[in-house]
């Protein structure tokens, strides 16, 4: 395995190398240089940044995406979404996962939280892509009819396959899809076997204000007090959307150290109502990250466009353009305040996970860099994406891009047939 070094990049104005060894930064600073059989990337012109992770994703919908947009959320799954899901073949995720990383990667992702059918092929795809993965094994015992489910020995069955492929690349997480699809006596076998074998949960929560009824009407409690009551809320808990949390939800969510990941646009699309109320999840004291969601219920990939909706959403939503400051964005895209989620700022010892962003872009060319990011740039200002010190891009070339475009533009002509 080659050493890679980077020469001559900007880093908060001064010009730095980084040199890269056993997938960490072994040196980063202005007097760094390559030494030899080090693999060298020039990049003068380029300014170093953290890469991103997105909190919460579906990457294999891509297959599915523009399939039932424009529809409520309960319309879009049960007509939309889970018949095609149900002729997925295993191949299918693999290569729309493989879609996934490929923008994933071109708008600076290093890493994913996700949670979908066939999570091996999940895993096997971002190996191949060489990125970063949480896979969240799928847990759905709605009986809608359309022949989704995945029960407990699937999911016992899943985890044994995958055990082998714990590592620094990829953990694995149990993904009850939400409490309005999975029993209360399942979440707490998952909370049993979370604990047990020291995995996160990641679960859908209070999307909907309809979600928070019904589980107030069948349960008697609101759906985080349901997850306290089940023991799935803990550090390990990764709360998807919280929009319709109130403030003893998002204390107690605090207080047990879960994290809530917002997913703005997803929210915007399916009109879910209400803002995820950020200024006091953060007044409480709660870990917040953000993701995109699905590519079918985004439908992009690009944490840079994400971020700004965040931004403007907070802003209009409570009537103060002082709400979310563009530093505060920032830090909070690039896992500031998520420890959880795993993102890691370039400095000596860290993983060496990092991007190099164009600063002769013109979005890029004057003003404040980090305004310049989070109001004006998307993913394409990102040239080069390394993870763990492997180069898996360079001047927005992705390898195999092409034939993935090709194999997943068929299949989903074979989803979208039936
Ligand atoms: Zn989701």
């Amino acid at each position: 395995v080659s050493t890679l070094t980077v020469t001559g990049a900007t880093l908060e104005g001064r010009t730095v190398g980084v040199r890269c060894g056993g997938g960490k930064i072994v040196a980063l600073g202005p007097g760094v240089s390559a030494e030899p059989g080090d693999e060298v990337l020039d990049a003068a012109g380029l300014t170093l940044l953290p890469g991103f992770v997105n909190g919460h994703t579906h990457a294999a919908m891509t297959l599915l995406r523009g399939c039932g947009d424009d529809l409520a959320l309960m319309d879009w799954l049960r007509t939309a979404i889970w018949p095609r899901e149900a002729r997925l073949e295993p191949e299918d995720v693999y290569w729309g996962t493989r879609l996934a990383c490929v923008e994933m990667v071109r708008s600076g992702t290093v890493a994913f939280w996700d949670m979908y059918w066939h999570a091996e092929e999940v895993a096997r795809a971002a190996r191949d892509a060489g990125m970063r993965v949480t896979v969240g094994i799928p847990i759905i015992e709605d009986d809608s009819g359309t022949g989704v489910g995945a029960g407990r020995d699937q999911v016992e069955a899943t985890l044994a396959r995958l055990e082998p492929w714990r590592g620094e690349h990829l953990e694995i997480a149990l993904a009850p899809h939400a409490v309005y699809t999975v029993t209360p006596d399942t979440l707490s076998w998952v909370a049993e076997v979370a604990a047990a074998r020291g995995l996160p949960v990641q679960i859908h929560v209070s999307e909907t204000e309809g979600e928070v009824h019904d589980c107030v009407a069948a349960h008697g409690v609101t759906p985080a007090a349901l997850l306290e009551r089940l023991g799935v809320l803990g550090e390990r808990a990764v709360l998807a959307h919280g929009v319709w949390l109130d403030d003893d939800e998002l204390a107690l969510i605090a207080a047990r150290g879960a994290t809530v990941v917002t997913n703005p646009v997803s929210n915007l699309k399916l009109a879910t109502g209400r803002v995820f109320p950020y200024p006091r999840a953060r007044a409480h004291g709660v870990a917040v990250g953000l993701g995109t969601d699905g590519p079918a219920s985004n439908n992009s990939l690009d944490l840079l466009q994400e971020v700004k909706f965040l931004a403007l959403l907070q802003k209009h939503a409570h009537l103060d353009p002082t709400v979310l400051p563009a530093t505060e964005a920032w830090e909070l895209l690039t896992g500031r305040y998520a420890p959880r989620l795993g993102a890691t700022y370039p400095a000596v010892g860290e993983r060496a996970d990092f991007l190099l962003a164009r600063v002769d872009e013109p979005e890029l060319a004057a003003g404040d860099p980090v305004a310049d990011l989070v109001y004006a740039a998307t993913g394409a200002v990102v040239d080069t994406t390394v993870i763990g010190g492997r180069v898996v891009m360079r001047a927005r070339a992705v390898a195999d891009q092409d034939d993935i475009i090709g194999e997943v533009r068929r299949r989903a002509e074979r989803l979208a047939a039936g």
